[in-house]
């Protein structure tokens, strides 16, 4: 009886209907940066304002620019923004379960060596007397991997791996050790001199020269560029990938990371700039009037004395015209197409082994893994909640990828999601709601070998004009580090040229 009773709860099962996922893309930029590409043409209103300073973006970059001014007591500037938030690759959603990320998600503890990023960090109340505040630190567990069938804690060879394994990665590690004493790599970035051989060639090659060769060592540095570059241990320089591992103290203190990601920052950082933000206001042109400029939107065009240019930088010859022939040729800018996925969970997923962690990694696939949105609420049930889930697309030529990013249909995105999380959680389709995917056509600047030491990103870097360059892509290396970095030093060159000589805090 109870036999016959479980052969038809297993035909019920075999022949259910699969559970509907809802889900939509939700990214729109595109639609509006491609026709500022094409040079279509745009309405444009009688409506003018004089303004000394405009910011262009308002990603990390731009706010960065923006918290200087207002730091410095300078209050004469707009910042526009294309989107209708600002955040660029560290914007964030919410619904009725959780803030999520839609990109950026952590910081790692800084070290105090950054004193820009400590000093945010004190005015948003994350360090207090010196001390990280324990809300804003990653809760335990931390990372986990899925490998041979099951979830394991960490993400480097546990105890029961291999002694090559094990002999391999600890070399690695004295090479790591041995790059970080010398002092070259560092955050933000220093033009590299000892080691800029380093950039000339992939990180492959490195690890191919050094006697690399364990295959979980391997993919252990190939995961590190694909999630912090947006491209392959192949494409990546070697001074980029041992920048990812040397850049930082050995002593790690962990991350700082909210449920919304580095969208916990943006949202900080426009509450104190909300009088100066403009959203929805896509720049379509910077021109260069007889001593001015003028930035131009739908709505209204500003004419100003100076622009902190914190857009991505390849858009520089299409939004400046008049620059168009002084610019270096930015073809070895190249960027890395990603999306990300917000899994809306309502039953927990089967999984086997090591509890759920913030970040959750699969071994060996296509994707970078989830984190939990929820993992920093003490005691959250595994559902409801909401999984962020990453993917650059590094296998094929970057253009090629860009344009399947705009092909492919949802429901074909939403499929490769799901095919690739059911590798380590079989019952995922019964246990989501939703999958809203955001796609990032240029995610974030590639480090390729030989754009670091390229004097086309330094000339850009050191730029002499009204015009100051400021999106993290200058960096080549794509952290909030780096872009609130450059948004500062271009604030500081712009209040510098305009002769503004207040240089006492205020409050911003
Ligand atoms: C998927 C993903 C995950 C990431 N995860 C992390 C992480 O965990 N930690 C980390 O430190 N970094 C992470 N990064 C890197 C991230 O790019 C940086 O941290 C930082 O957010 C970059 O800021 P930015 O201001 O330099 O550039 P962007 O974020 O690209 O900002 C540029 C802004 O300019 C705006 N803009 C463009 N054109 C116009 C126009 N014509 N007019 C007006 N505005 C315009 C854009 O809409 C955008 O808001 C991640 C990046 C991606 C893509």
């Amino acid at each position: 009886m109870a036999g016959g009773a479980s052969v038809a709860a297993s035909v019920a099962f075999l022949f259910r209907r699969p559970r509907p996922t809802a889900g939509a893309f939700v990214d729109r930029s595109s639609i509006v940066g491609h026709r500022i590409r094409d040079g279509e043409p745009f309405s444009r209103t009688a409506e003018r304002d004089r303004i000394p300073v405009v910011i262009v973006g308002g990603g990390i970059a731009g706010l960065s620019a923006a918290w200087r001014m207002r730091r410095l007591g300078f209050d004469e500037f707009v910042l526009l923004e294309l989107e209708e938030a600002v955040g660029g690759n560290s914007r964030s959603g919410s619904n009725e379960i959780s803030a999520y990320p839609w990109g950026a998600h952590y910081v790692p503890v800084p070290d105090r060596r950054i004193p820009l990023v400590e000093e945010l960090f004190s005015e948003l109340g994350v360090l207090k007397d010196g001390r990280w505040d324990s809300d804003h630190l990653s809760r335990d567990p931390l990372i986990r991997l899925f490998v041979d069938g099951e979830w394991t804690p960490g993400i480097e060879p546990g105890p029961s791996s291999s002694q090559a394994a094990h002999d391999q990665f600890d070399r690695f590690w004295e090479h790591i050790e041995y790059y970080r004493q010398g002092g070259e790599f560092s955050i933000p970035i220093r033009s590299p001199r000892a080691t800029a051989g380093l950039d000339s060639i992939s990180m492959k090659t490195w690890m191919v020269e050094q006697g690399f060769f364990h295959d979980r060592l391997r993919w252990y540095v190939d995961y590190a560029c694909r999630d912090d570059y947006g491209c392959s241990y192949e494409q990546a320089s070697a001074w980029a990938g041992i920048h990812y591992f040397a850049a930082r103290p050995e002593s790690d203190e962990g991350y700082l990371t909210w449920p919304e990601g580095n969208g916990w920052i943006v949202n900080r950082m426009k509450e104190k700039l909300d009088p100066w933000v403009r959203t929805g206001a896509p720049v379509r042109q910077i021109r260069n009037l007889d001593k001015r400029l003028e930035v131009v939107t739908g709505r209204i065009t500003y004419e100003c004395d100076a622009v902190v240019f914190a857009a991505p930088t390849f858009l520089a010859p299409y939004l400046i015209p008049d620059l168009a022939q002084e610019l270096p040729h930015l073809g070895s800018f190249g960027y890395s197409p990603w999306y990300t996925a917000n899994l809306f969970i309502d039953e927990p997923p089967r999984e086997r082994a090591a509890p759920p962690s913030w970040e959750n990694v699969i071994y060996d696939s296509a994707g970078l893994g989830y984190v939990i949105a929820t993992h920093q609420v003490v005691d959250a049930p595994a559902a409801p909640t909401v999984w962020t889930y990453y993917r650059a697309l590094t296998q094929r030529n970057p253009r090629i990828e860009r344009q399947a990013l705009l092909d492919l249909p949802w429901s074909a995105r939403k499929e490769e999601v799901l095919s690739d999380l059911e590798q380590a959680h079989p019952n995922i389709r019964d246990c989501v709601a939703r999958v809203d995917i955001m796609r990032l056509g240029h995610g974030m600047i590639r480090p390729r070998p030989g754009f670091l030491t390229s004097t086309v990103r330094q000339r850009l870097a050191d730029w002499q004009g009204p015009v100051q360059f400021a999106n993290s892509d200058l960096s080549g290396i794509s952290i909030f580090e780096e872009a609130q970095y450059r948004g500062v030093r271009a604030a500081e060159r712009v209040l510098d040229r305009l002769g503004y000589r207040e240089l006492e805090h205020a409050p911003a």
